[in-house]
C-alpha cells in the first residue's frame, strides 16, 4: 500500500502543475497547489504564493503545514518563458526568467527542508525541460534556468542524501499546455516533425512520472534527470 504523503505543487492552477497535482490526489494523497490566480483542482488545498516573494513562500508552507502537515513530498513547476533572441534579449528578460525558474525553485526547496530534514524523509521533483541541456534559439534565459535545475538537484542529492531525502530532474519535451498553444501552429507542425514520437504529450504523461519518483519504488533513484520528451532530447 502506498503511504498517504503530504505534497506541494508550485504552480498548479493550470498546466501541467494542474495535472501533477491531480495525479497525486488519485493516488490518495494530501496535496496543495500554489497560485497566483485560480485554483487547484479539486480535492487540493490552494494557497497563494509568488515564487519570486520568499515571504509570501513562507506564508504559504506556515498554512500547509498547519491543514496538512509538514510538506513532505516538494515539486517546483512554475516556471515562464520570454522568449527573443540573445541580441533582443534585455538584462530584465534574462534575470526575470531565471528569478521565477531556478531561484524560485531555490526558495521553494530550501523551505521544505527544513521538514524534511527533521522528518529524515523528503521526495524533491524540479521540472525542468528539454531545452536545458538541448539548447534552444531564443531561449538563452529559459535553458539556461532549466539547466541550472539540473545542477541543483544534483547538489541537493549529495547534500541530503543521506537523510533519505532524493532530488530529481523531470525534464518535458512538448506537453499541451498554453505554454505551447502560445507558439503559432507552423511552428508546433515543425517541432512535431523532429519529435521521434511524432506527438507532443498530453499533461498527465508528465504528472505519472512525477508521481512515480515522489513514490515508494523510486527510494534510490536521485541526482536523475528524467526525460518525457518522446526521444526529442535523446542523448543529452
Ligand atoms: P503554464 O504556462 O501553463 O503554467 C505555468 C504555471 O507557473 C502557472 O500555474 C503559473 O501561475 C505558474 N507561475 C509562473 N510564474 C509564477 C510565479 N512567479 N509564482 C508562482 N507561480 C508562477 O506552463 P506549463 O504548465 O506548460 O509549464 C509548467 C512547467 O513545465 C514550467 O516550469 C515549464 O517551464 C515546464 N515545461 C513546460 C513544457 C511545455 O511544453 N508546456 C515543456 C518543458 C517544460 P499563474 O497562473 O498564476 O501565472
Amino acid at each position: 500500500m502506498t503511504t498517504s504523503r503530504t505534497v506541494l505543487v508550485t504552480g498548479g492552477n493550470r498546466g501541467i502543475g494542474y495535472a501533477i497535482a491531480e495525479e497525486f490526489v488519485a493516488q490518495g494523497h494530501r496535496v496543495a497547489v500554489t497560485a497566483r490566480s485560480g485554483e487547484g483542482p479539486e480535492g487540493t488545498l490552494t494557497v497563494r504564493a509568488d515564487v519570486t516573494d520568499a515571504e509570501s513562500i513562507d506564508r504559504a508552507f506556515s498554512e500547509i503545514e498547519a491543514e496538512l502537515g509538514p510538506v513532505e513530498v516538494v515539486v517546483a513547476n512554475a516556471g515562464i518563458t520570454r522568449d527573443t533572441l540573445l541580441l533582443r534579449m534585455s538584462e530584465e528578460e534574462f534575470t526575470s526568467v531565471v528569478d521565477t525558474n531556478l531561484t524560485g525553485a531555490f526558495r521553494v526547496v530550501k523551505r521544505a527542508s527544513k521538514g524534511m530534514l527533521k522528518a529524515r524523509f523528503g521526495r524533491i521533483v524540479l521540472i525542468s525541460s528539454v531545452v536545458g541541456l538541448y539548447g534552444s534559439a531564443g531561449q538563452v534565459n529559459y535553458s539556461a534556468s532549466k539547466a541550472g535545475l539540473v545542477g541543483m538537484a544534483r547538489s541537493l542529492t549529495r547534500e541530503l542524501g543521506a537523510r533519505n531525502i532524493t532530488a530529481n530532474v523531470v525534464a518535458p519535451g512538448f506537453i499541451e499546455t498554453d505554454m505551447t498553444d502560445a507558439l503559432p501552429e507552423a511552428q508546433q507542425a515543425e517541432y512535431r516533425k523532429n519529435i521521434p514520437a511524432g506527438r507532443f504529450a498530453t499533461p498527465g504523461e508528465v504528472a505519472r512520472v512525477v508521481t512515480w519518483l515522489a513514490g515508494e519504488d523510486a527510494g534510490y533513484v536521485s541526482g536523475a534527470v528524467i526525460p518525457v520528451d518522446g526521444g526529442l532530447g535523446m542523448g543529452h
